[in-house]
């Protein structure tokens, strides 16, 4: 049985598996690499990929309600200011005078500095934004932000959204991109970077109906949870109370998974009500009213918002996957320790991997043409390298759904093995029949 254990042994065990085999490793590597920040790999990228296809798939091409968009990340900064985000957007930090180290005031337990027990200024607030200049002159004219959130270019775009689409309300906006906050202390691999990757949808209704929609919207994304595979036990809902709330929400679910490292937030529900639409409004001195064609009525949509980091679903589903488990050798009755990435099988970066059992010519002969046959319609690897038994034992930590076996019977009875990556299970299946096999296989 697939075994579990809640420690940092476990998170160890995932980060040095994604760098071995080029899922993530550390950024800037060569340079000495620089904190915090990740790299996803040729694997990484596919599984990255796979959860943001999906997840596009399921929130706007298969609904009527909902359209997508693709912002700039440098927004007019006056759109940070009646956002509140110049304001509010802040950490309390603490230095100390005698290292000059700093921390979050609110993560630090004493008066005294954790790193060498010298002495703490009182807390000023450091906002989080990642500031820049336009133009080649560093002036305070040119100040610019690199956006903190996703969400403000759907409010911003409304009308011009709302119209160009014929969307009427209640609709959605959906958009996935990179973020940026300058975290003072990030961490946990990649579950706190100061640059990071979201999904976001900004839902568009009518005041009265907040409620039901704030409950559907909770619903909808634990049916995503559930496609990506993770356990209802390991997830939950805490309620955030009011003077946590970020400034802009009158009610927020933070939806908390069991990482290896504790219990923390992985998506987030929030009734932003229409504070920001009507905070737009203002300052851009632009109507952001909807108008009704129906009923004629008027006015400013409010907003349910569910936020799905891209990082933290990728780490959820790695944490899920891995397993540990006791498999036959080619010896009979031994057993040895295999480690298995055991993805939902649309999450898996690697669909077939294709082994010839052997690189003698005769089998690549017959081996290549599988291959590039399979490419076509599946990931797929081609390796010949090493033992049959390692090679298995690579492709179980990559979480490859199905093995082909090409050996020396191929060249008569015109058949390949297909291992099950989850059973074990070896069937031969003729090479005519492998791409109808698979595909069913694949959409079990
Ligand atoms: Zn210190």
């Amino acid at each position: 049985m697939a075994k579990k254990e809640n420690n940092n042994e476990l998170m160890e065990k995932i980060v040095s598996l994604c760098k071995r085999r080029g899922f993530i490793f550390p950024g800037s590597e060569i340079y000495g690499g620089m904190a915090n920040s990740w790299d996803y790999g040729p694997l990484g990228v596919e599984l990255k990929n796979n959860v943001k296809q999906a997840w596009w798939k399921k929130f706007v091409h298969s609904r009527t309600d909902m359209v997508g968009i693709d912002a700039a990340l440098i927004m007019n900064p006056k759109v940070w200011e009646a956002s509140g985000h110049l304001k509010n957007f802040t950490d309390p930090l603490v230095e100390c005078k005698k290292c000059h180290e700093r921390f979050r005031a609110d993560k630090i337990s004493g008066d005294k500095c954790p790193a060498c027990g010298g002495e703490l200024t009182t807390a000023k607030q450091f906002n989080l934004m990642f500031k820049t200049f336009i133009g080649p002159a560093e002036e305070s004219a040119n100040i610019a932000y690199f956006r903190p959130e996703t969400a403000q270019a759907m409010f911003v775009d409304f009308k011009q959204v709302a119209e160009t689409s014929r969307k009427r309300v209640p609709f959605g906006i959906a958009q996935i991109g990179k973020a940026f906050r300058n975290e003072i202390t990030p961490g946990n691999f990649i579950f706190r970077t100061r640059e990071f990757e979201q999904m976001e949808i900004e839902y568009f209704i009518r005041e009265k109906d907040w409620k039901k929609t704030f409950e559907y919207w909770h619903e909808e994304m634990y049916e995503w949870m559930g496609e990506l595979g993770l356990a209802k036990k390991h997830l939950h809902d805490l309620e955030v109370p009011e003077k946590e709330r970020a400034h802009y929400s009158k009610r927020t679910i933070d939806i908390e998974y069991d990482f290896p490292f504790g219990t923390d937030e992985l998506y987030g529900l929030a009734y932003r009500t229409d504070f920001d639409l009507a905070n737009h409004a203002k300052a851009s001195g632009q109507s952001l009213e909807y108008l009704d064609p129906e009923t004629q009525e008027k006015f400013i949509p409010h907003v349910i918002e569910p936020t799905f980091g891209v990082d933290r679903s990728v780490l959820a589903v790695l944490c899920e996957s891995y397993a540990e488990e006791e498999a036959p050798t080619a010896e009979k009755g031994e057993t040895e320790k295999r480690v298995v990435l055991k993805f939902s099988k649309w999450l898996a970066p690697i669909k077939v991997a294709i082994l010839p059992l052997s690189k003698k010519e005769e089998l690549a002969k017959v081996a290549r043409p599988i291959y590039e046959d399979l490419v076509k319609n599946f990931a797929c690897e081609y390796d010949e390298t090493q033992s049959i038994g390692k090679r298995y034992r690579r492709q179980d930590e990559i979480g490859t759904p199905y093995c082909v076996t090409v050996d020396f019977e191929t060249l008569e009875d015109k058949a390949v093995t297909v291992r099950d990556r989850d059973t074990m299970k070896q069937e031969r299946i003729a090479v005519s029949d492998l791409i109808n096999y698979l595909k069913k296989k694949l959409e079990e």
